[in-house]
């Protein structure tokens, strides 16, 4: 497995291998300190990567600042950016098996799930270039005293920042809309996940975007803070836990810098008692915590009533062990290995924690014991859970599902709202007038109905400390621009 891992990463260029992306050149790193990437499923160091200092993000903020105030980006037409839109989705495609192979060579996502999804990402730039071509340029209003030229502009310098569970489809989200919106960027992946970025990278240079327009430095946390503190910032756009998000917000606030969060989650999965269990587990049941539960809308809680919650238990139990766990390049795997040995060790001490506050176990509870190397853990379904313990309060981030019983059906929608979190959630019955009426008193900002999606034409993001703004759709736009309004006199 290993092997084959190092064999795919000399696939990836020398350029994205040792450089960063800064001012439509590949950089040459500032400093010597590296990234050591290892391998979730062998524990082994599998590649090293430079290690972006602030005098790398510096230049690249500079260089992004200098194609805003005066480059040719911001100051071409939407459809004139749809252009470089479609020929990066058509350099993205050129790339598929590339950024296929990233996911589980880079945190042991399972192969299964690149196949399933990463095709579909650069429908993200299609869905956007369609939206450039149909954008007026500006609408005119009329005033008491004249008329108003209502135009949107671009928000100015952004930093996208993001986390390493979903690297590709995450950034996209962002880097789309940022485009066809006339922004100049700075990317930050996370030093766990750095090649998508750069992978971007060399579609927007294949593609003619102008130099500057995207620049990309991986680096930690540290320089990250700098990248946000910075003045020449005009918008951060953040993805990732809800300890960061507020942090940065606090830091946007300082100088009302633009900000938009996408963060955690804690997200209910109410089945109602007329739910068909066998159409769950046909079409649902592997997306309810993808990615080992490494994923923000995984739906940990689970909500039942008193009188079907064996045949939940029963039903989640005979997916979870049914779905192959371990080597991520398998293409029968479900669930692969956590990110890291920290992360492992977190998701452990939440499944002891939930033992020591009186839930009952109905599957896995521990690390994984056949499996002598790798972070793995076992999906693991914890009953007689109550909302008020903290297995059901905080985000997990790993494969673990705690069911809760409801008393009726506004006590479920009592529980799935009370939360910290408002991010998604999903409603099982078989009458679907009464399951819209329940998802529109659902506090999240997305709610599927037998169903859990993500699409382009649909906004994503969460209420309450679920983040702020949205992402996809048309929604997602607005978060990059600005509307400025000229006023004339009456003619
Ligand atoms: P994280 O918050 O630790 O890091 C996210 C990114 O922020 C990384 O690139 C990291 O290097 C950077 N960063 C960390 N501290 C920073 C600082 N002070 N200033 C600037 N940048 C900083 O999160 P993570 O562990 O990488 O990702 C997991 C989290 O992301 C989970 O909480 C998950 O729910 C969330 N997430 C949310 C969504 C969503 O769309 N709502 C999607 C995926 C993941």
């Amino acid at each position: 497995m290993l092997e084959q891992q190092q064999e795919f990463f000399e696939e990836i260029s020398q350029n994205a291998r040792n450089s960063f992306y800064i001012d439509g050149d590949w950089a040459k790193p500032s400093s010597a300190e590296i990234f050591e990437l290892v391998a979730p499923a062998t524990e082994e160091i599998q590649i090293k990567v430079p290690a972006g200092a602030i005098e790398d993000i510096s230049r690249a903020v500079d260089a992004a600042r200098r194609a805003f105030d005066n480059g040719p980006w911001p100051r071409k037409t939407f459809a004139e950016r749809s252009v470089y839109l479609r020929r990066i989705a058509a350099e993205m495609r050129k790339r598929e098996h590339l950024f296929k192979r990233l996911w589980p060579a880079q945190i042991g996502a399972p192969i299964w799930w690149a196949e399933a999804f990463l095709g579909r990402i650069p429908e993200y730039f299609d869905f956007y270039a369609d939206l450039g071509e149909q954008m007026p340029q500006y609408e005119i209003r009329l005033t008491a005293l004249g008329s108003a030229k209502v135009i949107q502009e671009s928000v100015g310098v952004c930093a996208l920042i993001v986390p390493w569970n979903s690297p590709y489809i995450l950034l996209v989200q962002k880097l789309a809309p940022a485009l066809l919106a006339g922004c100049t960027v700075v990317v930050k992946p996370s030093p766990e996940t750095p090649f998508e970025a750069l992978l971007m990278a060399e579609c927007a240079e294949a593609a003619g975007v102008p130099p500057g327009v995207l620049n990309v430095v991986t680096a930690g946390r540290e320089v990250g803070d700098w990248l946000v503190r910075s003045t020449s910032v005009d918008k951060v756009s953040f993805t990732g836990s809800t300890a960061v998000g507020k942090h940065i917000a606090k830091v946007c606030a300082d100088r009302v810098a633009r900000v938009s969060l996408e963060l955690g989650g804690k997200s209910a999965a109410i089945f109602c008692d007329d739910a068909d269990l066998s159409l769950w587990r046909d079409t649902v049941a592997p997306f309810m915590i993808p990615l080992s539960g490494q994923a923000c809308f995984s739906q940990t809680r689970v909500l039942v009533s008193r009188r079907r919650r064996k045949d939940v238990v029963d039903a989640l139990v005979q997916a979870m062990s049914s779905m192959p766990l371990g080597d991520p390049w398998d293409p029968n795997t479900i669930f692969g290995p956590l990110v890291s040995a920290a992360q492992r060790e977190r998701v452990v001490g939440y499944m002891e924690l939930g033992k020591k506050e009186g839930a009952k176990i109905a599957l896995g509870g521990g690390p994984v014991s056949s499996i002598n190397r790798g972070f793995f853990v076992e999906p693991t379904v914890f009953y007689g859970v109550t909302n008020d313990m903290r297995i059901a309060r905080e985000e997990i981030f790993g494969p673990v599902i705690s069911v809760i019983e409801y008393e009726d059906e506004d006590d479920a929608i009592r529980i799935a709202n009370d939360s910290d979190f408002g991010l998604s959630g999903t409603i099982f019955s078989e009458d679907m007038a009464r399951a819209e009426n329940m998802a529109t008193r659902i506090r999240t900002g997305n709610i599927g109905i037998n169903t859990l999606q993500i699409d382009p034409v649909a906004p994503f993001g969460g209420f309450k400390q679920s983040g702020i703004g949205r992402e996809a759709g048309k929604e997602g736009l607005q978060q990059y621009l600005e509307a400025k309004a000229i006023f004339f006199p009456a003619a």
